[in-house]
């Protein structure tokens, strides 16, 4: 097979096959071409199995780009089986078929993370959103260690820790009475199956005998864990990553994970890349330049053939509507003179409050945008409306989902019955949906209102059995006409346009249900789990269309734009101020070093003089990390003795017929 477009290391990475292999290399560097090429390789050269072969990459729409390259490299018989997803679509897979091992049927629930804080908020009797995130970030983290309740509540350090413990030890046992899990657990329940029953972790190595990861430095712990128990004494797979990239450490990433891999496979090869693909000598210097201040786990370099290329450009703006606005003007102006695309843009941001002003500025100039990383389409409420129901036909016992399809659309339940329903069925140690159909329970409440339960309940059933041999789409149509879901919707919004826009989007739903439903093969049941792995990461599959990306800097890892604008480069913002009260500005500066490699061609790095805080105006400082980078490869804009805001070639005057010429020309299909 020949190996086309690959460098000296690069093509040795992929024909390495004689135990574990780290490739260790700086961004742009071809390590997610590494592992693409390498999945052809093995099934072509290595003779293996598609289906004995597994690519885990950070997010699903990684997972699908790889597979789309993967596509174009071998034909789709040779890949029949293949896996390439997530470490949570991959925990998933291994939980729906040992979930009775751990006490949980195959059709269990996965609670996000709003749910799981109803339980949390629950268990602690507090309606603080600041003591709920706190106490489930700590256990959170205790899931990613692998660290079970017992011993956290025993270990304890401090009385914050205790609390956190004994809600996490009834958390647990909550899930459980759901047959649910939370995202952690997705990872951490098949690592424990693993540890503790060797016939199915023999199954699973069996199954899957080369593991190659991707974004390597953001695994935790229980990650970690998963890699080294299917990989076992074998250790055949190929991790690659960037210490300089690590950026999850708050959601427990370990970049010591780097490290322990040398000590647990002393066999381990490390291959490095040091040639970049993506962007100009100049954007590169940056990114070395700023990294540099950080200290070196390893020691890399970068370089690039790609030309020295345009200055990096530092913007000043007035405060962040000026931002929004001059970003605007400079993105038409630059698209303007160089025949781009909007696609060819992407506007990053460290947090996505950033984002709505922009959206603004966006919209007023017509300008299309995507953006990835904020509200997923199946956050909205409206769908998680009509997610509850399919999350309780596929799992009854699923009391959050219970609590919010009895009630939307409201169906003659009052909250007296439900407190009485909840008490009973805590009681009998039974789900909401259990206890509702039981005798002992219908004398407790008013015979209509038991009635109502029953309807209610019944109408569960029924559709719990068609779910499993009817057409999503068609049995999810019938069940909103059954429920009067859109004339719900009509009377309980104050305005009909938002009612239509919500119906529009549960319609959507349906739609993707059905295309979905059908082109995998995947029953309701199956595709409301597909569902729920999707919303924690990010949106769905937007397709290609020509839009500005707008994006958090944490999803846009692994990305490339040949343009891109990092707003907001203010101490405070990038670095985060709670990052520098915590002393962790190296992992910010990590951000900005992802920041500023996913541009290939221009980087324009924008901050304000003064920011709204909490209602007040503040003055506030250009990041530390622009200082960092070497002043001959920088060009201001927007201060005193500087050049204008916008050059003169891109001059303010010519920007409001540069818009009318846009739109003129849009249809044209303006490719550059
Ligand atoms: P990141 O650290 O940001 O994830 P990466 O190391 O995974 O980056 P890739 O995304 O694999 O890098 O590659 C960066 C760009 O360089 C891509 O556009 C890729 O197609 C291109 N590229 C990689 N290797 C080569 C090569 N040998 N020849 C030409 N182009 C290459
Ligand atoms: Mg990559």
């Amino acid at each position: 097979m020949s190996l086309p477009q690959l460098n000296p290391p690069q093509r040795a990475a992929i024909q390495y096959l004689d135990g574990p292999l780290l490739v260790l290399a700086g961004a742009g560097s071809g390590k997610t071409r590494v592992i693409t090429q390498k999945i052809a390789y093995l099934i072509r050269e290595g003779g293996m199995n598609a289906r004995n072969i597994a690519a885990i990459t950070f997010t699903n729409k990684a997972a699908r780009e790889m597979l789309e390259r993967v596509g174009k490299l071998l034909p789709g018989s040779e890949l029949k089986g293949l896996t390439v997803s997530t470490f949570h679509s991959l925990g998933m897979q291994i939980l729906r078929q040992e979930a009775p091992h751990l006490g949980y049927k195959t059709q269990f629930s996965i609670l996000d993370a709003y749910d799981a804080g109803k339980i949390v908020a629950d268990l602690l009797n507090t309606t603080s959103k600041d003591e709920i995130r706190k106490v489930q970030n700590q256990i959170s983290l205790w899931k990613n260690d692998l660290r079970a309740p017992e011993s956290c509540l025993t270990e304890s350090a401090n009385a914050f820790e205790t609390v956190c413990a004994r809600v996490y030890l009834s958390y647990q046992d909550t899930l459980l009475a759901y047959q649910a899990v939370d995202f952690d657990d997705l990872i951490r329940l098949p690592v424990q199956l693993f540890q503790t029953l060797p016939e199915v972790l023999d199954k699973w190595q069996n199954k899957l005998r080369y593991l190659l990861i991707d974004e390597y430095q953001d695994t935790n712990t229980c990650q970690y864990q998963m890699v080294k128990l299917l990989t076992g004494v074998r250790g055949m797979f190929t991790a690659v990553g960037d210490d300089d990239q690590s950026i999850y450490a708050w959601r427990g990433a370990n970049m010591e994970n780097l490290r322990l891999l040398q000590q647990d496979f002393p066999r381990l090869k490390i291959i490095k890349l040091e040639q970049n693909y993506r962007s100009t000598a100049r954007i590169l210097r940056a990114a070395n330049s700023v990294i540099s201040n950080n200290p070196k786990l390893f020691e890399k370099q970068l370089w690039s053939e790609l030309g020295l290329g345009e200055p990096i450009h530092v913007v000043q703006c007035k405060d962040e509507e000026h931002e929004a606005e001059v970003v605007v003007q400079r993105l038409l102006a630059h698209k303007f003179e160089h025949r781009t695309r909007f696609a060819d843009y992407a506007i990053l941001y460290r947090g996505n409050h950033q984002a709505r002003i922009f959206e603004q500025a966006l919209r007023n100039a017509k300008i299309p945008y995507l953006m990835s990383g904020g509200q997923s389409f199946f956050d909205k409420a409206e769908i998680k409306d009509v997610l509850s129901y399919l999350r309780l036909i596929a799992n009854p016992n699923d009391d959050p989902a219970f609590i919010r399809a009895l009630t939307t659309p409201k169906r003659g339940v009052g909250n007296v019955t439900l407190e009485k329903l909840g008490a009973y069925a805590g009681q009998r140690q039974k789900s909401l949906y259990a206890a509702a159909s039981e005798e002992g329970f219908r004398g407790q409440v008013q015979a209509a209102q038991y009635e109502a339960l029953a309807d209610f309940c019944a109408l569960i059933d029924q559709l719990e059995t068609r779910a499993r041999r009817e057409p999503a789409g068609e049995l999810v149509t019938e069940l909103l006409q059954h429920i009067g879901y859109e004339t719900w919707l009509l009377d309980s919004e104050d305005s009909p346009r938002i009612a239509e826009s919500k119906w529009k989007n549960v319609l959507e739903l349906v739609d993707w249900l059905a295309k979905k439903g059908e082109a995998d093969g995947k029953n309701l049941v199956e595709l409301t789990q597909l569902i729920a792995l999707i919303t924690m990461l990010e949106g769905r599959d937007e397709g290609e269309v020509d839009a500005v990306k707008m994006s958090t800097l944490h999803a846009s890892k692994g990305l490339e734009y040949p343009h891109v604008f990092l707003i907001g480069c203010e101490e405070g913002i990038l670095p985060h101020s709670e990052s520098v009260d915590n002393g962790m500005v190296e992992e910010e500066r990590r951000l900005m070093y992802v920041g500023i490699t996913r541009a290939q061609r221009t980087l324009t790095l924008t901050h304000c003089v003064k920011r709204k805080r909490a209602g007040e105006w503040q003055f506030v400082d250009p990041s530390r990390f622009i200082a960092e980078i070497d002043a001959n490869d920088v060009k201001l804009f927007g201060r005193p003795g500087a050049e204008p805001l916008v050059s003169k070639t891109e001059g303010r005057a010519k920007l409001s017929s540069l818009l009318s010429s846009l739109d003129a020309m849009k249809g044209k299909g303006d490719n550059g």
